[in-house]
């Protein structure tokens, strides 16, 4: 008659969400080396914040074609 394991598995997900959270962000600090690339480390010309958002980027977006296509 309890339900004290109902309240544990969720404290365990919102735990597991947290720590996915975490390492979401210290994954995306690493590929910033620290730095948040705000600025074209190309040209630059400042990066649009929604690209920012969207991948990590150090290029704005003609730089960063520019540099696909040489690879
Ligand atoms: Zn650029």
């Amino acid at each position: 008659m309890s339900t004290a394991w109902a309240g544990g598995a969720d404290a365990i997900a919102e735990r597991m969400e947290k720590m996915t959270e975490l390492f979401v962000a210290e994954t995306r600090k690493a590929i910033y080396h620290g730095e948040s690339a705000t600025h074209c480390e190309e040209c630059g010309e400042p990066i649009p914040e929604a690209r920012r958002k969207a991948i990590a980027c150090k290029y704005c977006l003609p730089c960063q074609s520019q540099l696909e296509k040489h690879t």
